[in-house]
């Protein structure tokens, strides 16, 4: 399966993601407020995951961490914590291009890894 190509990085971005972000408002706490089952993926630092982006940092300038980064819809700010089905609580440090922007997109260490997850719909939560 051929990973998403990443949308990272741009200072561009910023300013749309706060305009996206106040737009989104409303969906935000609607999200919020209950359990969605989304479509979750997962990435690696390689090219084939990353493209130019490979290597360096996520969308909000962190360095992403397994077990800790994912990349989320623009609708739901950076920091934010969300658990997503029994694989634990990530924090949103990442966004995925704009195609995909209604995905999750959990960062892993290795392109096996995140190979053999797959594309799953699985419970997301966002906490408080
Ligand atoms: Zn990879």
């Amino acid at each position: 399966m051929a990973l998403p190509p990443r949308g990272r990085g741009a200072i561009r971005r910023e300013a749309d993601e706060v305009k996206s972000s106040l737009l989104s408002a409303a969906a935000f706490i609607a999200l919020t407020s209950a359990a969605h089952s989304s479509t979750v993926t997962a990435f690696c630092p390689c090219v084939r995951c990353t493209g130019q982006w490979s290597g360096g940092p996520t969308a909000s300038g962190i360095m992403p961490r397994a077990g800790i980064t994912v990349a989320a819809p623009r609708s739901i700010p950076f920091g934010t914590r969300v658990r997503i089905g029994d694989l634990g609580v990530f924090v949103v440090q990442d966004r995925l291009a704009k195609r995909y922007d209604n995905r999750f997109d959990v960062f892993m260490e290795s392109h096996a890894t995140a190979r053999a997850f797959g594309k799953r719909s699985l419970k997301v939560t966002v906490l408080p």
